[in-house]
């Protein structure tokens, strides 16, 4: 990480750029549903603009298997071309065609070109270098922006390196390291933990035991840890094979430093749906027929009389089947609670994951927190002191 140069380590003045940015953003037809993470990288963007560079920018969009056009950067395009100069914004077709690489050869200082979608080429997850060789040529400097794929070894953030001897992280990289791996762990600090699987977020609880004072779990995870205790969960979501590892896990927290809080409640349904009947239960209460949805009351307070006490969080997945209204509640007071707190300095507050976020997003809090993760899976995994492919990448070719 030491030997990855930042952004004002190298002379940009004129040189034409190529950005790899995460644009994979939600798209409704043609309508972005959330420009949170094109903003997240708008810095580096108007950074490039103002030394006079010769902008290429490229990303990939969802999952397409081939040239699918509900999947092009189209959409991108148009908000690009609102955000700047509308005449300064050019779009290719295809992020390796000739023309398009003509067209970054000749663009003028501070000129923007966006490439269509990377994966309309399966080079691209295959991390071909034939594919990465072809990207190189649209410049002279590489730019990896793009912390939501860099627990991926794709051709535009792996191969590509390969090609370029100038090449350094952009702004938003920057903080998501610092933020994600600089946690200074002298302060009072807990995690919050929510959503369906235990396994996507076991690393992170096994990171934290013994260095966090919390560590609070809630969503449908929360089911695996409760029935390894031996608690009837009804209906509700859990992870029969990670049975095993939750019930070690709690019991390894007895003797750490580290006090696990799990939900007593819950709002519960006898299905998942908008128009179900919703009842409060303690888990002691639960039907065979009832299904967790959401924490209950009880555990809200628990949750927050605790938070209170702490000077940092860091919280990924929501405590309950947020999507639909019946159950966001949970989520809702927890991101007011922890927003409120933020704001007024009095807590470090750090949102990774995508769920979580897009909640936050919704709730029209997403100003009020320390800093709010482009990458759910990239910052799940260095949250867990692993190191993230990109990295490794980085390391291999310096
Ligand atoms: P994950 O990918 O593991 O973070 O899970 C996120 C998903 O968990 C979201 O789509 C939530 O709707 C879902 N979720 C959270 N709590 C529950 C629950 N109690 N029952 C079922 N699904 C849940």
């Amino acid at each position: 990480m030491n030997k990855i140069k930042k952004i004002n380590q190298i002379d940009l003045r004129g040189k034409r750029v190529l950005i790899r940015v995460d644009f994979n953003v939600p798209i409704n037809g043609n309508e972005i549903s959330s420009d949170f993470r094109l903003k997240a990288s708008m810095k580096t963007i108007k950074y490039c603009i103002k030394e006079k560079s010769k902008i290429i920018i490229m990303s990939h969009l969802g999952r397409p298997k081939s040239n699918e056009s509900n999947l092009s950067l189209h959409p991108i395009y148009l908000y690009l071309k609102k955000y700047f100069d509308k005449n300064n914004v050019i779009f290719s077709k295809d992020c390796i065609s000739k023309k398009s690489i003509n067209i970054s050869k000749n663009l003028n200082p501070t000129e923007i070109h966006l490439l269509e979608n990377l994966r309309f080429h399966s080079g691209e997850l295959n991390n071909s270098e034939t594919f990465a060789f072809k990207l190189s040529q649209h410049a002279e400097i590489y730019i990896n922006d793009a912390f939501g794929t860099s627990h991926r070894s794709h051709a535009s953030n792996s191969s590509i390196l390969n090609f370029f001897k100038k090449k350094c992280f952009g702004f938003l990289m920057d903080k998501e390291f610092n933020c994600l791996t600089n946690l200074k762990l002298n302060k009072k600090f807990g995690i919050i933990l929510g959503g369906a699987k235990v396994s996507t977020k076991l690393g992170m609880i096994n990171h934290f035991i013994d260095k966090a004072d919390s560590i609070f779990i809630g969503g449908g995870m929360s089911f695996t840890f409760l029935k390894s205790m031996n608690k009837k969960i009804g209906n509700s979501l859990f992870e029969k094979k990670m049975l095993g590892i939750a019930k070690d896990t709690l019991e390894k927290s007895i003797s750490s430093k580290t006090k696990i809080f799990l939900p007593e409640d819950f709002v519960c349904s006898k299905e998942i749906s908008s128009s179900s009947n919703i009842e409060e239960k303690s888990i002691n209460d639960f039907a065979q027929d009832d299904i967790g949805l959401d924490i209950g009351s009880k555990t809200i307070d628990l949750f927050l009389n605790e938070i209170k006490s702490l000077e940092k969080i860091i919280w990924n997945g929501p405590m309950g089947f947020f999507e639909i209204d019946l159950y966001k509640n949970g989520t809702a007071k927890l991101a007011e609670f922890i927003s409120n707190l933020s704001s007024n300095n009095k807590l470090t507050s750090i949102i990774g994951g995508g769920d979580t976020v897009s909640a936050i997003i919704e709730l029209g809090l997403s100003n009020n927190f320390t800093h709010i993760s482009t990458g759910g899976g990239a910052s799940l995994k260095l949250l867990s002191g692993e190191k993230l492919e990109l990295v490794q990448s980085w390391g291999n070719n310096d």
